[in-house]
Order: C-alpha cells, then sequence, then structure tokens
C-alpha cells in the first residue's frame, strides 16, 4: 500500500500539471469510489471548478478547488493515479482538464476513494477523526510523541501503523524506522525511554525523507504520475530483507510478525523486550 512518500511523490508529480489548470469534467466511473455519494453529485460540486493547489495530509491526497471546495482521494491498496491519454484496465475515475490532459485514478482492487468536501471546516474535521499528527510538520517533536505514548502497553509498531497517532507511517517506513532507532517492534511503546522516543521520532522523519528521497517504493503496484516505478525498494535497510546481513552489524536480517503484518528485524541490534 502506498505510505506518506509514495503519497507525496505523487503530490509532486501531479501538483505541476494540475495547479491552475480548470477541470473540465470528472467522470466516476465506479460508484463504489465515492461512496455514498452518487457520480453525478462528484461532478456537479466539481465540474468546472479552478484547480487550486494539490495538498497531503498523511497518505490522503487533497486537491483544492475554487470556492473552498476540496476533493479528498486515498489510493488504498491498489490505486494509482495516471496522467495519461490511454486507459489503462482498471480505471475507476476519468478528470478531464481543459489543457486535454486527463487524469486517471485507476484501481485494480478497487479500495480506493473519494470525497468532496465543503469548506475549509469540514476538511479539517475529516481528518481530525482520522489522522494523528503530521510526521513532516514541526507537530512531529519527541515530546507530542511521548505524550502519545505514554501509559499505552501497545507494541510500537503497531503504534505507529494507527493512523490516529502518527499519519502516513505504514509497514515499510514503520520497519526501516525501528530499525534506524534500534527499536524492537513488539516493545510496548509506553516504556521507551526518553532518549529512545527521540531516537524514534528522527528515525521516523529520516525513513519517511529517505523514501521521498527515491521517490517512494514499488514493490506491488505503487507507480508514478508516468506509470514508471519508485526505487526505495532498492535503499531498504530492513525491510524485505530477510537472510541478509544487517547493513550497521551484519548479524542476519529476521522475518517476524508484529501488528499482524511480515515485520523484518536485526535480531542484534533490535533487542526483543523481556517479558
Ligand atoms: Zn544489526
Amino acid at each position: 500500500m502506498p505510505e506518506l512518500p509514495e503519497v507525496e511523490t505523487i503530490r509532486r508529480q501531479l501538483a505541476p500539471a494540475l495547479e491552475g489548470r480548470r477541470l473540465e469534467h470528472i467522470e466516476v466511473i465506479d460508484p463504489r469510489w465515492s461512496e455514498p455519494a452518487p457520480p453525478e453529485a462528484i461532478a456537479d460540486a466539481l465540474d468546472g471548478r479552478a484547480i487550486e493547489r494539490l495538498g497531503r495530509r498523511g497518505k490522503y491526497l487533497i486537491m483544492s478547488m475554487d470556492d473552498d471546495v476540496h476533493l479528498v482521494m486515498h489510493l488504498r491498496m491498489t490505486g494509482n493515479l495516471l496522467l495519461t491519454d490511454e486507459e489503462p484496465k482498471h480505471t475507476r475515475v476519468r478528470m478531464e482538464l481543459d489543457d486535454g490532459q486527463k487524469l486517471l485514478f485507476v484501481d485494480v482492487r478497487r479500495f480506493g476513494t473519494g470525497d468532496v468536501l465543503l469548506g475549509s471546516d469540514a476538511l479539517a474535521e475529516y481528518f481530525a477523526s482520522r489522522l494523528g499528527v503530521e510526521p513532516l510538520s514541526p507537530d512531529f517533536t519527541a515530546q507530542a510523541l511521548r505524550a502519545q505514548a505514554r501509559g499505552r502497553k501497545q507494541p510500537v509498531k503497531a503504534f505507529l501503523l494507527n493512523q490516529e497517532r502518527v499519519a502516513g507511517v505504514g509497514n515499510i517506513y514503520a520497519d526501516e524506522a525501528l530499525f534506524r532507532a534500534k527499536i524492537h517492534p513488539l516493545r510496548p511503546v509506553g516504556t521507551l525511554r526518553r532518549a529512545q522516543i527521540e531516537a524514534l521520532r528522527d528515525a521516523v522523519v529520516e525513513s519517511l525523507h529517505a523514501g521521498i528521497d527515491a521517490k517512494g517504493a514499488s514493490i506491488d503496484d505503487y507507480r508514478h504520475v508516468d506509470g514508471a516505478r519508485g526505487s526505495f525498494q532498492e535503499r531498504f535497510l530492513v525491510h524485505l530483507r530477510a537472510g541478509k546481513p544487517c547493513p550497521r552489524c551484519g548479524a542476519t536480517i529476521q522475518k517476524t510478525r508484529a501488528a499482524g503484518r511480515g515485520t523484518y528485524v536485526c535480531p542484534r541490534c533490535q533487542r526483543r523486550p523481556r517479558r
């Protein structure tokens, strides 16, 4: 599933093509994309509007239009946004721009979504109920992380994957951040010492920046807006590297399970918590 760096890569690639353009028509081909709003309601709200800004919050893309109208999109498992004339199979939404370009939401598994929100208050409310702190914002401090973690017995990896705690971190970047911070994924988050919380905060930010620098990871369906692949999968420190040497100490990286997900750790750098 695309995580924050993958969505941010798409945002950076799409913004120059969209900002300042007019959306002539949006056709929701698969009604499930905008449920419960019917496709006609989406077109009524957006057709003819000027696209002012393409933003991001966590793993959500936000197309902000004139009159304070916003289209919020989530790629979920297999969604992609492609700027192309050729329509691949599994095209769920077609957006026609005033310069003749077409932006397609393509999604094999059909879990991707689009919601129209009228006004900044509605937008803020939408995210307030879904997302915690934005990890690449100044709000993501060690102090804020410690306040969230305090008293919680939840394993730290499950904590990181919860979008209501830290927005945008998924399986790849949680593994990479915990390795960088030398913390075992099953460690109860409330037992982390102050220095470990600080290391974790820095490691999350560094891992996300590394992912953005490599234009995301294409280990499954994720593609750039022109169909190209990201390259972060070639720079993973531990994720998907079971049996290979730890880049820090040389011990053999192991695959385990945490938060219901395949999880990769260095058994020497990331000590398992004592019972
Ligand atoms: Zn190691």
